[in-house]
């Protein structure tokens, strides 16, 4: 039991996926070992981060943008090379979604003020995921198609070609003068 961090009610709490269930049960689908690997270590990991971060009502409205993101866009991309998608509002609810779950279980510490800018951010992006507020913050959505480096004018970090293709990246970064939160799951 404790309270959901979307609904906010005190609720028997489900053990949530940071990043999508169906991309790590992808990843480790098509990998060679079947198990996920850190960029700065060879440590196997059998699952990504998990958290009791949602309850059960809530943990199912976020999964049906979620299910419409991976039959309509992840599912053709990998399975039929699929370019361009007809999408709806599902999409800007499971890039939000995923984003939002991010920065409520941020723990890296980060200044005070850039910490406030997430705070009220996950406060208008709860009331958007539980469809009380059309007000998404004004926040700049983007859904980039990463592929592997064949040609490069010079010589590539190493490892850069796995984490175009098979990374999972959810890092809140930030400047002096804007802030950006940036969440990769590319991969072929
Ligand atoms: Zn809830």
């Amino acid at each position: 039991m404790g309270r959901c961090n979307l609904c906010l009610q005190e609720k028997e709490l489900k053990l949530s996926h940071i990043i999508p269930h169906f991309a790590v049960k992808w990843l480790k689908e098509t990998s060679l070992t079947g198990y996920l690997r850190g960029l700065t270590s060879n440590k196997r990991h059998q699952e990504t981060r998990r958290e009791y971060l949602l309850c059960g009502d809530c943990e199912q409205l976020l999964g049906r943008d979620e299910r419409e993101f991976c039959q309509q866009v992840f599912n053709p991309y990998h399975e039929a090379k699929q370019t361009s998608f007809a999408y709806d509002v599902w999409l800007k609810r499971f890039l939000i979604g995923v984003h939002w779950r991010v920065i409520v279980t941020a723990n890296d510490s980060c200044p005070e003020t850039v910490r406030a800018i997430l705070d009220r951010t996950a406060e208008t992006w709860r009331r958007f995921l539980l469809n009380e507020s059309d007000d998404d913050g004004g926040a700049e959505l983007h859904l980039f198609f990463a592929d592997i480096i064949e040609g490069c004018t010079f010589v590539p970090p190493k490892k850069a070609n796995w984490y175009l293709a098979r990374g999972f990246d959810a890092t809140p970064a930030f400047n002096k003068m804007e802030m950006c939160l940036s969440m990769r799951n590319s991969s072929r």
